[in-house]
């Protein structure tokens, strides 16, 4: 899983350095593992580090770059032809790829096997990008005024930094961008199977992805939940940042109070994609303190995107009765997550999975929570507007992707 973006200045006298950097930071919540950038000045040269991207010195410059932020290390990977970034998984040599990507983009593209989303930078200054026809991985085309083209994973990579969002690519759509020039072809027929987990918790709360406006989504997944599990409470909290729209809409929909269950005390750090376990516990902590004020001598919804290992969970619920707590009850907005992802989200093997190898009874005691429920298959279907998804991780039922 990663953010990638690229920009292109249409004029040499640009250093897109700064708008790069500012972009990849936008784009952390992606993964900050590892991230790097290349910039094409006379030459391609690169910057690659394993930390976040806010942490990455960029003291190179020129007109046109390529940014990643995420869990794989290496990218951008500068080869003698190309720089590349890529989210998700490609089957391709990428020396191989590349020089052809140069010579013949088209052909080059359709060689490669897999589920991506890919953006190069040639030598000679183009930025070639490509959605694969399932379009798993999201990709969005912008701007800024008439003095540079950006491609990202998402608009916010665009909107931190002033720029505009246009649209996004379409699945199987090959974007060609040079000084002169904007182009676009569609390589392949579309044959949709957007991520489901972009919308629950993977894109950013004020991001546009997959044809849908985030926030809306999640809204609408807590009124759902409100239908699907109502629950007599006297607060309702949300795990921030993702669970919060999740969690106004469980207290619009049933009228009981939505308050402010956590504070930061520190960066805001995925725990999910925390590289160690110590570093999982430690983040739950720099991640979220709960308010007491909020929770003391009260029963507690507390709604949260996702659950993989239940580690997290079970340090906030024992945190919140610690400050008091009455109840606490636990709805995911997300269905039970029961199988791993074979393009690139990091859901890890069926057996780290809590919610593949348990009742919900038994998650609830685990957790030490009063009870537990999980948005339906059924509850996510009608929250999305699109149809045409993918819920692999989800259902064990994966959509075909070219091998
Ligand atoms: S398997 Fe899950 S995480 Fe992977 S692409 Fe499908 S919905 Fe997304």
């Amino acid at each position: 899983m990663a953010g990638i973006v690229g920009i292109l200045a249409f004029d040499q006298v640009w250093n897109v350095s700064k708008f790069l950097y500012y972009s990849l930071v936008g784009l952390q919540h992606r993964g900050y593992a590892t991230s790097g950038v290349a910039l094409l000045d006379g030459k391609i040269r690169e910057k690659i580090n394993d930390v976040p991207p806010e942490d990455l010195e960029v003291d190179i410059g020129g007109w046109a770059g390529l940014g990643y932020a995420g869990t794989r290390r290496g990218y951008p990977v500068v080869t003698d032809d190309a720089a590349l970034v890529i989210d998700g998984v490609i089957k391709v040599d990428l020396n191989e790829f590349s020089k052809r990507l140069v010579t013949d983009p088209e052909s080059a593209i359709l060689s490669a096997k897999g589920a991506f989303s890919l953006i190069a930078l040639t030598r000679d200054g183009n930025l070639i990008a490509y959605r694969d026809e399932t379009g798993l991985r999201p990709l969005a085309l912008g701007g800024f005024g008439f003095d540079m083209g950006i491609i990202a994973s998402e608009p916010v990579a665009m909107w931190v930094i002033g720029g505009e969002f246009r649209r996004e690519v379409k699945p199987g759509e090959m974007i060609l961008m040079s000084r002169l020039n904007v182009s676009t072809k569609q390589l392949r027929e579309p044959r949709k199977a957007y991520c489901s987990i972009e919308y629950v918790y993977q894109a950013r709360i004020d991001s546009y992805v997959n044809e849908s406006e985030v926030y809306q989504v999640r809204v609408r997944i807590g009124e759902l939940l409100a239908e699907e599990r109502p629950l007599e409470a006297d607060v309702v909290i949300g795990v921030p940042d993702t669970a919060l729209p999740f969690a106004l809409g469980y207290s619009r929909r049933l009228n009981i109070p939505l308050e402010l269950g956590f504070t930061r005390t520190g960066s805001p750090i995925r725990t999910m994609l925390a590289s160690d376990d110590f570093l999982k516990i430690v983040g739950v902590q720099l991640k979220l303190n709960p308010v007491r004020g909020a929770v003391h001598s009260k029963r507690v919804v507390l709604i949260d995107d996702s659950m993989v290992t239940g580690t997290t969970l079970k340090n906030t619920i024992a945190s919140l009765r610690r400050l008091g707590a009455k109840e606490v009850h636990v709805l995911i907005g997300s269905p039970k997550l029961v199988s791993p992802c074979p393009y690139g989200v990091e859901v890890p093997e069926e057996k780290e999975l809590i919610a593949a190898n348990l009742r919900e009874e038994e998650i609830a005691k685990v957790l030490g929570a009063d009870s537990i429920h999980w948005l339906s298959l059924e509850g996510l279907r009608r929250a999305l507007t699109s149809s045409s998804l993918c819920m692999g991780c989800m259902t064990r039922s994966y959509p075909k992707v070219i091998q």
